[in-house]
């Protein structure tokens, strides 16, 4: 494939990595169609389809176990002044992010080595300094925590997906507020089909998240899972004792290893404390799978050993209400996401491993750069490699 400068282009899925391709593409000049419906307006009659980015609260930080996932991040998070400038939209929230494990039985200090070889400033805090530092946490004893500062905090993915919308608007793209319902390819071009019509395009990239196999009527080797978070939401008093609170990562067996975000403003007004770390591995092999698990509203079983969780590490926790909230995420098996071409004009961007919103704009623009051409062979491999 070559490259040229307003090359047609047409990117399926609106969502967190699809929307920040098409932004990267407008702005290098191509004729971009970005084609994927807005939020469900009631998860339970809504018969379309459904993605990952239906929240204010989702954790960011430049650590990462991985190295392929610190580079992302990196490069993304350098990005988010730029996205939040070219859109007018505010989406990240520097308030850092701690993370927390007994020093006995967990891998914390991993994080304090992999922080400090990589350049990432990391504070170190254990037992009753944890405490002093983080006085809303219940227990200490025994606790070693690792804070970054800067370059962590949380983003609303709802808000970056509509900055990276309108700047790709504002750099020429056009949207298309409909899901695709078929994509076919021939020598000539790529057809799009949408309700209302067709799009044309030289080269699509699909990036449709949880729904990408499905719409590609092929398995690209990634399991997609449902999701529970639980949400409290907070009343004035306890808004005001946890100001301050960072992200939360807690280090420990799987199913007791929550993530939490601080309390965070949600559009009705009020102000939620969210808790995700679902350790049930839900497959939804299906698109009837995707609907109905988002339409059932998420695992009340999961939210309730959430709140436990939750109580466990926030002192003397007072909330008014609590809500259960469906999601998606999907896993492969090389630990990395699937960016690459799948035929000579059709290319894919799609495996979050729960951890893709923080870098999504990298993500995208890894995406964007395939469907030019440019793909990266350890990430293209899984697609590929397929019959
Ligand atoms: C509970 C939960 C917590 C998470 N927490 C974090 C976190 O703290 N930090 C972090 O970095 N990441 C986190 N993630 C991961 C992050 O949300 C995902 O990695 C990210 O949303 C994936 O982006 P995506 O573009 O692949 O998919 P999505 O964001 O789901 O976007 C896919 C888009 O495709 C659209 N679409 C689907 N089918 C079609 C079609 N046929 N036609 C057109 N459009 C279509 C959908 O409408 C959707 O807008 C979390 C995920 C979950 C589920």
């Amino acid at each position: 494939m070559s490259a040229n400068k307003a090359t047609k282009l047409a990117v399926i899925g609106r969502g967190m990595i699809g929307s920040a391709a098409a932004r990267h593409l407008s702005k290098m000049g191509h004729d971009v169609a970005l084609i994927g419906p807005d939020e469900p307006a009631d998860f339970s009659r809504h018969d379309g389809v459904f993605g990952s980015h239906y929240d204010e609260g989702r954790i960011t930080r430049s650590y990462d176990p991985q190295p392929f996932w610190r580079q992302m991040n990196r490069a993304a998070i350098s990005r988010y002044g730029e996205i939040a400038a070219e859109s007018g939209v505010a989406f990240y929230r520097e308030v850092g992010a701690l993370y927390v494990g007994d020093s006995e039985t967990t891998n914390v200090a991993s994080v304090g080595k992999i922080c400090a070889e990589d350049g990432i400033l990391c504070e170190a805090y254990h037992d009753a300094g944890l405490a002093e530092r983080f006085p809303f946490l219940r227990s200490t004893a025994g606790v070693q925590g690792y804070f970054q500062p800067r370059n962590a905090g949380y983003i609303s993915p709802r808000r970056l997906v509509r900055a990276q919308t309108i700047a790709a608007e504002r750099a020429g793209a056009r949207i298309i507020d409909e899901p695709a319902l078929g994509i076919s390819e021939s020598s000539a071009g790529v057809t799009i089909r949408t309700r209302s019509g067709s799009v044309e395009a030289e080269r699509v990239l699909v990036a449709a998240g949880g729904h990408t196999q499905s719409l590609l009527g092929r398995s690209l080797g990634v399991t997609v899972y449902g999701r529970t978070v639980a949400m409290f939401r907070l009343g004035a008093a306890e808004t005001q004792r946890l100001n301050g609170m960072p992200s939360m990562l807690c280090l420990g067996p799987k199913g007791d290893n929550p993530y939490i975000l601080p309390p965070i403003a949600y559009p009705d007004g009020q102000i939620w404390l969210k808790l995700g770390g679902d350790p049930v591995d839900l497959p939804l092999e299906s698109e009837a799978d995707i609907k109905n698990w988002f339409r059932s509203g998420g695992s009340i079983e999961v939210a309730d050993r959430l709140q436990t969780q939750i109580l466990e590490r926030i002192r003397d926790l007072h909330f008014e209400e609590r809500r259960v909230v469906p999601c998606m995420t999907s896993f492969g098996d090389t630990g990395l996401p699937c960016i690459g071409p799948l035929s000579e004009r059709v290319v894919v961007a799609f495996g979050c491993y729960g951890k893709s919103a923080k870098c999504s704009d990298e993500l995208g623009r890894l995406g964007g750069m395939a469907l030019l051409g440019e793909a990266k062979a350890e990430l293209a491999l899984m697609a590929t490699s397929l019959p």
